[in-house]
Formats: C-alpha cells, sequence, structure tokens
C-alpha cells in the first residue's frame, strides 16, 4: 500500500471505530475500546487513557491494552514533570522518538508497570473546551509514529472525547435520578410529621413521637447522601487506591472494637479466627475497613437476638480471603441476584431495619477495584455468609 492507501485505509477505520463509540454508554467498555482502537490504528505496542483530576492536578490511568485494572489503579501521573501533564497543559500532541532523552519523561512509571517506553506519541481529549484527559500510543511497531499518526491519533481523540462526556453524564443523570427517587421517601415522612407537629390536638406523646421520627429519618438521609458520594465516586473512577502493606488481624480487631457497642446493643458476640501466622496483605487498608465494617454492620443489623457474627480468614492460591457469617434472618433465594444493585433492599428488612441499599455497591466497588470478588451465600431464616476474596499483592 502507498501512503495515500493507507491514510484511506486508516480513516475507513476510523469511520468504523467512531461508530461503535457513539454506541456505547458504559464507561470502562468505552475506554477499552478507545485504547484497542488507538493501538491498532497507529501499529503501537500499546496504547493507554489518562484522565484528568482538575482538583489534585494529576491524571491517573484510566485504561489500558498492557495493563490490568488493580496495576492501573494504583497509577497516578503528575502534571508537572510528565509528558501527558505537558499535553493536558499545553492541550497538543506531543510525538517523541525517543522518550527517555526528553526531560519531561515520568520514568518512575516504568518500574510499576514493567514495560519500556521508547516512543511515543499522544494527544489531549478536549470536549467543550475542557481537558478531560490524554490518550497515549507508545512504541510504534518497525517504525517512528509518523504525522498521519498524529493526524489519525487527534481525530480519535476528539471522537473518544465527546464519547467519554456522554457516558459520564448519562450515567450521572442515571445515579442521580435513582438518588432523588430515594429521597423521596424520608423527605415525605419529615413533611408529614412537621405538619402533623404543627397541629394544636396532638399530645405531648404524639409529639414526641414525631421529633423522634424526624430525627431518624434526618440520620438516614445524612447516611445517604454520603454513602451516595462515596458510590459516585467510586463508580466515577477517580478514586485513587492508596495500596499498603498492613497486618490483617490488626484492621479486623479494629473493626470490631468500632462495632461493639452496636453489637451490645442488639446481644450480638463477635468473633474472629485468623491463622496466627498469617502473612501482611497488600491493600487500600481503610477501604478494606470500609468494606468489614459494613459486612459487620449488616451481620448485626440482620441478625436475631442473641445472635452471633463470625469473621474467618484465609489464604487461597494467591488470594486472602474474608468470611463474615452470621446467625441472623438470612436472604431469600430470590433477592440474592439482586443483592449488589444500588439502593436494593430485600423487603422484609424495609421498614424493620434502618438502611440505604447502598453498602453492599460500594463494597462491590472496592473489591473489585483491587482485582477482587465478593460473594454471598444464604439459606432464608438460617444466616448470610459473604465472602470477599482479594488478590495477596
Ligand atoms: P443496607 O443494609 O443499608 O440496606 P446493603 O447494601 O448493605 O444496604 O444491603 C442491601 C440489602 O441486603 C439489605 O437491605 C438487606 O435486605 C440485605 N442484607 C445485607 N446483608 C445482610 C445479612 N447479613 N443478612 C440478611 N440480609 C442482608
Amino acid at each position: 500500500m502507498n501512503r495515500n492507501e493507507m491514510r484511506l485505509e486508516g480513516y475507513r477505520r476510523l469511520i468504523d471505530i467512531s461508530h461503535d463509540l457513539a454506541s456505547t454508554l458504559d464507561l470502562d467498555i468505552l475506554l477499552n475500546r478507545i485504547v484497542s482502537a488507538a493501538s491498532d490504528l497507529t501499529e503501537a505496542e500499546a496504547a493507554s487513557i489518562l484522565l484528568y483530576d482538575e482538583a489534585a492536578r494529576q491524571l491517573y490511568f484510566q485504561a489500558a491494552t498492557n495493563l490490568d485494572q488493580p496495576t492501573m489503579r494504583g497509577l497516578a501521573v503528575p502534571l508537572d514533570g510528565s509528558i501527558a501533564g505537558w499535553i493536558v497543559v499545553n492541550r497538543k500532541p506531543a510525538c517523541i522518538p525517543d522518550v527517555k532523552a526528553d526531560s519531561r519523561h515520568f520514568a518512575s512509571i516504568e518500574k510499576q508497570v514493567h514495560i519500556t517506553t521508547k516512543s511515543l506519541l499522544g494527544v489531549p481529549l478536549i470536549t467543550k473546551d475542557k481537558v478531560v484527559g490524554v490518550l497515549e500510543v507508545i512504541n510504534k511497531q518497525h517504525a517512528d509514529f509518523t504525522d498521519d499518526d498524529v493526524e489519525l491519533l487527534q481525530v480519535l481523540g476528539s471522537q473518544a472525547a465527546v464519547a467519554i462526556e456522554n457516558a459520564r453524564l448519562f450515567h450521572q443523570s442515571d445515579l442521580i435520578a435513582e438518588f432523588v427517587h430515594e429521597l423521596r421517601t424520608p423527605l415525605a415522612s419529615i413533611g408529614t410529621a412537621t405538619y402533623l407537629l404543627l397541629r394544636p390536638e396532638m399530645s405531648q406523646e404524639q409529639r414526641q413521637s414525631m421529633i423522634h421520627n424526624i430525627h431518624s429519618e434526618t440520620l438516614r438521609l445524612n447516611t445517604l447522601a454520603s454513602s451516595f458520594l462515596d458510590l459516585a465516586r467510586l463508580e466515577s473512577g477517580r478514586v485513587q487506591y492508596k495500596l499498603s502493606c498492613f497486618n490483617l488481624a490488626a484492621l479486623l480487631a479494629e473493626c470490631m472494637e468500632i462495632m461493639q457497642s452496636k453489637a451490645d446493643e442488639c446481644h450480638i458476640t463477635m468473633e474472629l479466627e485468623i491463622p496466627p501466622d498469617f502473612p501482611e496483605v497488600k491493600a487500600d487498608r481503610d477501604k478494606i475497613k470500609q468494606v468489614v465494617l459494613n459486612l459487620l454492620s449488616n451481620g448485626i443489623k440482620y441478625n436475631c437476638q442473641n445472635g452471633r457474627v463470625n469473621m474467618l480468614v484465609g489464604l487461597e492460591g494467591k488470594e486472602w480471603k474474608l468470611s463474615v457469617y452470621d446467625t441472623g434472618t438470612g436472604i431469600p433465594i430470590k433477592a440474592l441476584p439482586h443483592l449488589f444493585q444500588k439502593f436494593y433492599r430485600v423487603q422484609a428488612s424495609e421498614g424493620k431495619v434502618a438502611g440505604t441499599g447502598l453498602g453492599l455497591s460500594i463494597c462491590k466497588q472496592i473489591v473489585s477495584g483491587h482485582g477482587g470478588t465478593i460473594e454471598v451465600e444464604s439459606k432464608y431464616r438460617h444466616g448470610a455468609t459473604f465472602t470477599i476474596h482479594i488478590p495477596l499483592n
């Protein structure tokens, strides 16, 4: 093929790709399609997308053809002192034949991703005059990146930016619509209670009960708002996982201590079984703590008087696992497939036990952000067991 034919072929493929991108509103799928299209079009060894976090003034890897999710989660790139940062600030493409000789190169990334960057081409992703990120390809096979590659990647980049923005807006409006729907019940109850409080015929006892109602609904709104924000942040992919090595037994003991007064209130005993020589695990300690607290809290909330909540820790291949077992009401079989959906609550517990239906969705996001899995086993009226599996490294 001569140069003109190659160009035409490139544009033909680009048209196919843009149809594909315009029809995808799932952000993860979309980003993966963009990176594989970028490496295909430019015959590059690997391609990646870094999204820009304006508040933190840094970029973070969000999709790459050569990196898995857990590796990417920990990779942030500063705005100053990186080629991607230069692209964001200058809003221009950068085509660099020898990255090692370029002072802007953020060299420390190579240790983490185990790939040597020789040549690099990057373009800014700009939509509505806002830079949302950078699309990069590295190491063109058998040659240097050409002007045609720059042009192709720029066209792909501008379509990708619009598709990313659309997916984000769609997702936000979806989530917000569900959130607003969930606000209606507590707001209606507060509205009714205040209306009744204003009526002179209410007895002192009735007033007390209404004030109590307003108080508990306000607490519920508060929890709903912070859980919603947590989940929205996790789902947007903007959460940075701060990995460290830590002692799991100490973390679990800390969680039990936090939940102790709630367990005492409900007459529940908690127990922990962990082998004494259990190795340190590598994960985001605060986020794992959030998962454990949520599972313990559910184990207590959905338990019976004088029940038990046990935590059992073990190793399985290259993973560690934690099971939280309770002796409570259990979960009906038909509810099991919906348990990790946002705002889902088993009907029998609605109205009896306070909750938002967001806790398990948050757990699932955090666990899969670590490259792990969460599963549930339960027999109705015979308790439930939630188990998380997380890679040791
Ligand atoms: P919340 O507890 O705030 O409602 P979750 O997302 O943590 O939200 O849990 C979703 C639903 O799953 C709960 O409303 C409850 O019906 C059910 N559930 C969770 N954990 C348990 C458990 N240990 N035993 C029985 N049901 C549970």
